[in-house]
């Protein structure tokens, strides 16, 4: 009886306070969303890759495509610790092998940001306190404009008030998402930018690829 009690209690102590891992659905122990073999697994895979502009971690596959779906779809915010844990190295390498003057992350629509309640490739960014411009795509206009940062607790978005133009005179720029798919959205977003101005180079990184992308 004692012993079943104790089960019980633990089995209910799992219930608040252990997790399952994001990728294999192991229970976890701690305050972590993936389990340590995991994490593991997918530093080893994550190296820096790239086709031509394009930098990537991993293709969009089982196991990343699951962190990314728990992160931004199933209110696991709180795996922004392990995915920038991830991201940490190889981005910021790209940021000073390729000298870049200024993040952009791609937005997402202000409906996705009610919902959801924040931008997922931002909070990466605020993680690794890597400063980075918002840009806002108006549906209407088609423009593009820096947006405020009144509406950020974070001070390490540049400080810009009001929407003013973005200056990308022979800047290098990276743009920054999670998943790459197609790559209509990035292409669009590199047109408005060069519209605004003449960057030097304008480089993408996102941490997941379509294995189908630029084919
Ligand atoms: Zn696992």
């Amino acid at each position: 009886m004692q012993r079943k009690m104790k089960s019980l209690n633990l089995s209910i102590r799992n219930l608040f306070f252990s997790t399952k891992c994001s990728v294999c659905g192991k229970i976890i122990e701690d305050d972590r969303y993936i389990c340590y073999d995991c994490l593991k697994l997918l530093r080893r895979k994550g190296e820096l890759k790239n086709r031509e502009n394009y930098y990537y971690l991993y293709y969009y596959e089982e196991d990343i495509r699951k962190v990314i779906a728990d992160y931004k779809l199933k209110n696991r915010k709180e795996l922004v610790v392990e995915i920038s844990s991830l991201l940490k190295k190889p981005l910021k390498y790209l940021l000073d092998e390729k000298k870049i003057d200024i993040v952009i992350p791609v937005p997402i629509s202000k409906k996705r940001r009610e919902e959801r309640g924040f931008n997922q490739v931002e909070e990466i960014l605020e993680r690794l306190k890597i400063k980075y411009q918002r840009i806002e795509r108006v549906k209407d206009t088609k423009h593009m404009y820096l947006l405020s940062s009144k509406e950020s607790r974070e001070s390490n978005i540049e400080n810009a008030f009001g929407k003013i133009k973005l200056n990308i005179d022979g800047k290098n720029i990276l743009l920054v998402d999670d998943i790459v798919t197609t790559g209509s959205t990035i292409r669009e977003i590199i047109k408005e930018l060069k519209k605004m101005g003449k960057p030097k180079e304008i480089y993408v990184f996102s941490i997941a690829m379509a294995k189908s992308f630029g084919k």
